[in-house]
């Protein structure tokens, strides 16, 4: 289950906390939520990444991976470059 560092809501995170965290950032910043294969892809290579931070963080951003997967504007922040090629 997904928790966040940084935010007061409830842990953990319920996919229904997580659906209502991804919908206010997409408004937020008018992003677009990216296509569930494509997401799907980038989970997969962030689960196999040594940067992770289990349950669902990125160990080089902080962010919620379940969040910034789903945004189509986002990319991996891996400094020696992007894991989701
Ligand atoms: S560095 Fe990239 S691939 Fe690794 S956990 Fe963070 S977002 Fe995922």
């Amino acid at each position: 289950m997904a928790e966040c560092r940084h935010c007061t809501r409830p842990k953990p995170l319920t996919d229904e906390h997580l659906a209502d965290l991804l919908r206010q950032v997409l408004l937020q910043h008018a992003w677009t939520e990216a296509p569930a294969e494509m997401a799907h892809a980038r989970r997969q290579r962030c689960a196999a990444c040594p940067h992770r931070q289990p349950p669902d963080t990125c160990g080089i951003c902080g962010c919620l991976l379940s969040i910034r997967t789903r945004i189509l504007e986002q990319d991996c922040p891996d400094p020696a470059g992007s894991r989701w090629g």
